[in-house]
C-alpha cells in the first residue's frame, strides 16, 4: 500500500494535467520526498500514482492514472512504448529525443540519442530512486555505446536536488558526436554543449528553411552550432551569415558549416540585439533572416520583459528583409503563448511598417510534440512569415 495524498475540489480539466500544486492538496500523505503515493480526490475517489515532492512547488506528477504497480516492467514498457513512437514519427534522423518527460507519460525524465550515445537528465526527486532501473532498461531497449548525464539543469533545485554530469553507462562519448539530419551533418559536443549538447525540437523547422532558402542571402540570429545555417546553405542560400554570443558555439558552427561545404558562410561572434541594430543602421538588407532566440521568459513575472525583446528583434529583422524576404521567428518561452507571440510580430511589422503575411505557424517536432490541455509542453513556436 502506498501513501495517500488528498485532494481539494479540482476543476473537471485539472484531473488531467500531469502536475498538481502544493495548494491543490487537502491532506499530504506524510511520505518521504520522491515516494511513490497515491492520489485521491475529494470524495476519496483513487485518481492515480505519482512522484511526491514535499519540498517542490510541483507536489506529486502523475506517473499513471490506473491501478498500476510501479515497478521495473512498467518502466520498460513505458520507455519502450516512447521509443516505437519516435520510431514511427521521426524520420531521417540518427538524432532525436526519445523521452520527453511529462509527454511521455515519464515527469522529469529527458533522453536523447545522438548516433551510439544516449545523454540523459532526471530532473524530479522522484526518479533517483529509478535511477539504475531506468539505466538497465535504456540499455537494453537502445543498445548504446555509452549513457552520459547532464542533470546540470537549473530545474533541479527546485526539486531540491544537486547539479549532476558524468558517464554513467558504456564509454565516453567522443568530443564531438556526428549526427545526420536529413541532408545535413553535424558535430554535437554532448558534455559541453548546451542543453543535452543539441535543440532537436526545432529539426523539422530546420528542414523547412532548407525548402524555403535558395538564392537567398540569409541571416541567421541565434545560431547556435549553426543547425539552421547548414540547412539554409545545403538549401542553396546565396550567402549566409550566423550570429552567436557564445564563443564555442560559434567555433563549432564554424566547423559545422565546413563539415557540409558552405562555402559561403561566415559567423560573427557578437549579440545579436546590438549586430541586428547596426545593421538597421548600415541600412543592410537580407533575404531571409531566422531567429531563433534563448527563452526570454522562464516564467509568468518575466512575460512583458520577454515581449519586449522579442518585439525588438522581430522589428530589427524586418527592416532587413528585402520584399518578397522570409522571416523565421521563433520563441520557445513556454509563458508567451502563440497568441501572444503573433501580437507581438504584428506590433513589430506595423513598428517596421511592412505588410506581412504568415506562411506557415509551426511548433516542435514529433518528438517534443506538446500534450493537448498542458500549455507547459507547447513552449515552442515558430511563425514563418514573408514581407511584401
Ligand atoms: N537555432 C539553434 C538553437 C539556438 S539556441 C539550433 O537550431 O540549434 C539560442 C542561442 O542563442 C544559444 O546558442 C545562445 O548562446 C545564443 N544567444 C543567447 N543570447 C544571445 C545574444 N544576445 N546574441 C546572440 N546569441 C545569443
Amino acid at each position: 500500500m502506498l501513501p495517500t495524498l488528498i485532494l481539494k475540489n479540482q476543476k473537471p480539466y485539472r484531473r488531467f494535467h500531469p502536475w498538481i500544486f502544493g495548494g491543490e492538496v487537502a491532506q499530504d500523505p506524510g511520505a518521504e520526498p520522491g515516494a511513490l503515493v497515491e492520489i485521491h480526490d475529494h470524495n476519496h475517489k483513487f485518481r492515480g500514482v505519482g512522484f511526491y515532492n514535499p519540498h517542490s512547488q510541483i507536489r506529486v506528477r502523475f506517473l499513471t492514472r490506473e491501478h498500476q504497480t510501479i515497478d521495473r516492467g512498467w518502466w520498460y514498457d513505458r520507455l519502450e512504448r516512447a521509443l516505437v513512437y519516435r520510431q514511427r514519427f521521426v524520420r531521417n534522423t540518427n538524432a532525436f529525443r526519445w523521452v520527453h518527460g511529462e509527454a511521455d507519460g515519464l515527469p522529469g525524465l529527458t533522453v536523447d540519442r545522438y548516433e551510439d550515445y544516449l545523454v540523459v537528465q532526471f530532473l524530479a526527486m522522484g526518479l533517483e530512486p529509478w535511477r539504475e532501473v531506468i539505466l538497465d532498461t535504456l540499455v537494453q531497449l537502445g543498445a548504446p555505446k555509452g549513457i552520459y548525464e547532464r542533470s546540470d539543469a537549473p530545474v533541479r533545485a527546485l526539486e531540491g536536488l544537486e547539479e549532476r554530469v558524468g558517464l554513467l553507462r558504456g564509454e565516453m562519448p567522443p568530443e564531438f558526436i556526428e549526427i545526420q539530419e536529413g541532408p545535413t551533418r553535424l558535430l554535437v559536443d554532448v558534455v559541453h554543449g548546451q542543453k543535452t549538447g543539441f535543440f532537436l525540437d526545432q529539426r523539422d523547422n530546420r528542414a523547412l528553411v532548407s525548402r524555403f532558402a535558395k538564392d537567398r542571402d540569409v541571416l541567421n540570429c541565434f545560431a547556435y552550432t549553426g543547425g539552421f545555417s547548414v540547412q539554409a546553405g545545403v538549401g542553396g542560400a546565396t550567402s549566409v551569415l550566423s550570429v552567436e554570443i557564445s564563443e564555442p558555439a560559434a567555433q563549432l558552427c564554424d566547423q559545422n558549416a565546413a563539415l557540409n561545404r558552405i562555402s559561403n558562410h561566415l559567423t560573427i561572434t557578437a549579440n545579436a540585439f546590438d549586430l541586428l541594430r547596426e545593421f538597421n543602421r548600415e541600412g543592410r538588407s537580407f533575404d531571409m533572416v531566422i531567429l531563433d532566440p534563448p527563452a526570454f521568459a522562464k516564467s509568468r513575472g518575466a512575460l512583458e520583459g520577454a515581449i519586449k525583446g522579442y518585439k525588438e528583434i522581430n522589428l530589427r529583422a524586418l527592416r532587413l528583409l528585402t520584399p518578397g524576404g522570409i522571416l523565421v521567428t521563433c520563441s520557445c518561452s513556454a509563458p508567451v503563448d502563440l497568441r501572444t507571440f503573433r501580437e507581438t510580430l504584428a506590433h513589430a511589422a506595423q513598428d517596421a511598417g511592412k505588410t506581412v503575411r504568415i506562411l506557415e505557424e509551426r511548433g516542435a517536432s514529433a518528438d517534443h510534440a506538446p500534450l493537448l490541455g498542458v500549455p507547459e509542453t507547447e513552449y515552442l513556436k515558430c511563425i514563418v512569415a514573408t514581407v511584401m
